[in-house]
């Protein structure tokens, strides 16, 4: 193909993919084998025991790197694992500022894992990049970011971060879980390091758990592979090969997924129940210039609240819902429907909740991929 370079659609699918030499299967097969025969001592196919290393694991994380514009791509057991596996970089008296609006099992691993072993976490709402810039000092290591953020849709302007974090030699993480690669890619806006819940839209089917890092620095990516094998977090060759499926039709649901949540948005806008409906695609949403700017859409995440803010009618909402399936989880083919401040953000404290907008009544849902008309009628016939 000489200097063409293969843009994402393609990417989705053939990058960083070799065509399996044995029988010429055009799907990488599932190498569920922990260890590969040697000819003599250290001469091999350059696999030894899969916890280092997996042929499947190897296409998957060759896949990610290629769909984030990346160099070097890892695969973990889980998002955790590979959230774990950064932190792992730090030592005792280290410290990290993150997004004060972040995913529940995040802040529990930071607070209630890491500052056990004396690592210390600022939290503050990145919006504001005055009131960051007075957090960092000698200590401090990392920029942690989610973007959009979760459940309150804060858009963070991640060139202006990367920046700053430029300036003061740190390194900036991005959690690209709920935009995805399709509609944003953070190593090009300056980011050293993205990270992948793939249990969420990137598998995209509710039927694995698996996390991803991604970067473009190769002395990065050596302490990252040092650590994912010393510390064995890895995913298995099934879950793998899952994800590597799934990423085939991560533009085709996308795009769908967006165009639904777009539609919900401006029903939700509209409806006379409801208060306030966070989106960034909305032109009232306080972000929406930076999501124009650094997104190719606008996702498929929606919260919004009902009139009078009440817990009770935000549980009816949701109890009454038949096509939005109430769970934990997002980024599948089918709708889901969540109430944070019980669930996904039950191990942040009420006030910090609130704090950030994050009340009694809010829902979030994930917008799937069915009929929107369905979606609707179904949003429509709850919140009645
Ligand atoms: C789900 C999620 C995680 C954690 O990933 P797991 O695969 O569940 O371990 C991290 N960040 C975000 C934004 C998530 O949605």
């Amino acid at each position: 193909m000489g200097k063409h370079k293969i843009k994402f659609n393609t990417k989705t699918i053939h990058g960083g993919q070799i065509p399996e030499k044995g029988y010429g299967a055009v799907m990488t097969p599932i190498y569920q084998t922990s260890t590969y025969s040697q000819s003599s001592p250290g001469v091999h196919e350059g696999f030894e025991y899969s916890r280092t290393s997996n042929p499947t694991r190897k296409a998957l994380e060759n896949s990610l790197a290629s769909i984030e514009n990346g160099k070097h791509g890892l695969a973990f057991g889980s998002g955790l694992a590979a959230i774990d596996a950064v932190l792992k970089l730090f030592k005792t008296g280290d410290e990290v500022i993150s997004t004060n609006n972040l995913y529940g099992g995040s802040y529990r691993l930071f607070t209630k894992v890491f500052e056990n072993f004396g690592i210390k976490f600022h939290f503050t709402e990145m919006t504001d990049l005055a009131s960051l810039k007075k957090l960092i000092n000698s200590k401090t290591k990392m920029i942690w970011v989610e973007t959009p953020t979760n459940p309150m849709m804060n858009i963070i302007d991640i060139k202006a971060l990367s920046k700053i974090a430029k300036d003061n030699k740190l390194l900036l993480a991005v959690d690209n879980t709920f935009a995805t690669p399709f509609l944003q890619q953070p190593l090009d806006l300056g980011a050293d390091i993205v990270m992948h819940s793939a249990t969420k839209y990137l598998a995209g089917h509710s039927d694995v758990v698996l996390g991803a890092l991604v970067v473009k620095d190769s002395q990065l990516a050596e302490k990252l592979h040092f650590i994912q094998n010393a510390s064995g977090a890895i995913c298995g060759p099934m879950d793998s090969f899952l994800t590597l499926r799934g990423i085939k039709t991560l533009h085709v649901r996308m795009k769908r997924h967006c165009e639904n949540a777009k539609k919900i948005a401006i029903f939700l806008t509209n409806h006379s129940k409801i208060d306030k409906v966070f989106w960034p695609g909305l032109k009232t949403h306080p972000n929406h210039q930076i999501a124009k700017n650094q997104m190719s859409d606008f996702g498929a995440m929606i919260s919004f609240t009902t009139n009078g803010n009440s817990y009770k009618k935000a549980i009816k909402i949701i109890e009454n819902l038949n096509l939005f399936t109430l769970a934990e989880s997002l980024g599948g083919v089918e709708s889901l429907s969540c109430h944070p401040a019980s669930m996904t953000h039950a191990s942040i404290p009420k006030k910090e909740r609130e704090l950030s907008g994050l009340v009694d009544s809010l829902i979030r849902l994930s917008v799937g991929i069915e009929d929107v008309e369905d979606l609707i009628s179904d949003l429509n016939q709850a919140i009645r």
